[in-house]
């Protein structure tokens, strides 16, 4: 016999009690209220309830979980997760595996009766950040990249061996990490590292500045000769006047633009 289109015993209502806007139902037979008061309140005799502590609503986020600056520095101006819980960064430096890596001052406030300790004060040591996204504490890297520096060695990333250099075919010069002060907002300290998208560029601060400089020198001659043009303009001097004023609008309008680009700079 097949019962799978006999009809239900009792009410339709009752297989369904969770239903939007509907009042969970009793079992048939089964006075509602008697149904709701004999539902036990305690484990049933013979188990033994474990207690758990119950689970931290603050998201901790440590060394096993975070290698690279690109996946805190998120955390830093806005702490909290996608539930809206704290997160507490709290990294050790990778080259000492001792000091503590400092964060926003907003982690102290996090951390309730975790009040400043000096012991716990003298090991936390800045941030200091690299183009590869690696994070070291800063007298831990500056020890490790001035022993480099004595031993005639290229300066690397102590973690993936990433060559601190301006690109050899540009200025080649020396690429220093970056400190990451607490009180600043990342925008205005540590460039895009690479593993977020950002780049080394050819050419380092100082080279930039050098050849600003130099061109401001070139166009202030040609623009302020210091003889010349007060008597007698030839057609060939007005044409060097006017390719001095579009030389300097292009370089102002490059100064602007390395203004502009100069938090994206390592
Ligand atoms: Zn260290
Ligand atoms: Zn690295
Ligand atoms: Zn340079």
């Amino acid at each position: 016999m097949d019962y799978s289109m006999s009809p239900p015993p009792y009410e339709a209502s009752s297989y369904f009690p969770l239903q939007i806007g509907m009042r969970p139902s009793s079992p048939p037979g089964v006075p509602f209220h008697a149904y709701h008061v004999s539902l036990p309140s305690g484990p049933p005799p013979g188990l033994v309830r474990v207690e758990r502590p119950a689970p931290s609503p603050i998201c901790r986020l440590t060394n096993s979980e975070i290698s690279l600056f690109g996946d805190i520095a998120l955390y830093f101006d806005h702490p909290y997760d996608l539930n809206g819980h704290p997160v507490v960064v709290d990294l050790t430096c990778t080259i000492c595996a001792d000091c503590t890596l400092e964060m926003p001052a907003n982690e102290s406030a996090l951390r309730p009766g975790l009040g400043p300790d000096p012991v716990v004060e003298s090991m936390v040591e800045p941030l200091a950040v690299l183009p590869c996204g690696h994070m070291f504490g800063s007298r831990c890297l500056d020890t490790w990249l001035s022993s480099k520096d004595v031993s005639g060695e290229v300066p690397t990333c102590p973690q993936c061996r990433f060559e601190l250099y301006h690109p050899a075919r540009n200025c080649g010069h020396y690429l220093a990490p970056k400190q990451y002060s607490p009180q600043l907002s990342r925008s205005d300290q540590i460039p895009w590292t690479i593993p977020e998208g950002g780049s080394v560029p050819g050419e380092c601060e100082a080279c930039v500045r050098a050849q600003t400089d130099y061109q401001i020198e070139r166009l202030e001659e040609l623009l302020f000769p210091q003889v010349g043009f007060e008597n007698y303009r030839s057609d060939d001097d007005e044409r060097l006047v006017q390719g001095a004023r579009l030389m300097f609008a292009r370089n102002v309008e490059i100064m602007r633009h390395e203004v502009r680009e100069r938090t994206l700079r390592w």
